[in-house]
């Protein structure tokens, strides 16, 4: 898991293709639980926006969501393969903030509370401790 810190002082996460340093890749579980919101200027519709416009929908003149999340409890659109068994992000180098700030481990190495409270609703066991970043 590598953290980026933006310009603007926000973390971004990136998680590894291994599937050995990378729990994600069979789980999925927080792609179709969250209503995935975010600052409707990350469109690619607007400039210096990435997120691809076709897969958002308007939440109000501000914000935006991703389509499939509008009510929470259902797949995102750009959600690939099968929860809990492999998954992807088929935006994955596009997605919106709040996917890139997502940790899966927290600084102190403790997984994310809202990891080990979905991980079960789709069968998966919880994460375990890492070892501290710093
Ligand atoms: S954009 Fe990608 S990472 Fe974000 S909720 Fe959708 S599938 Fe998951």
């Amino acid at each position: 898991m590598e953290r980026h810190l933006a310009d603007d002082g926000r973390v971004f996460i990136d998680m590894p293709d291994d599937p050995a340093r990378n729990p994600c890749l069979d789980c999925g579980a927080c792609c179709q639980h969250f209503r995935v919101s975010f600052y409707g200027g990350e469109s690619d519709a607007h400039p210096g926006g990435f997120v691809p416009d076709h897969l958002i929908v308007p939440i109000n003149p501000v914000m935006a969501c991703m389509k499939g999340t509008e009510t929470g409890g259902a797949p995102c659109v750009a959600l690939t393969g099968v929860v809990g068994l492999g998954t992807g992000c088929s935006i994955y180098a596009n997605r919106p903030t709040p996917c890139r700030e997502f940790p899966v481990w927290m600084a102190d190495g403790s997984p994310n509370p809202a990891c080990q409270r979905l991980r079960p609703m789709i069968g998966k066991p919880p994460l375990p401790w890492q070892p501290p970043e710093y």
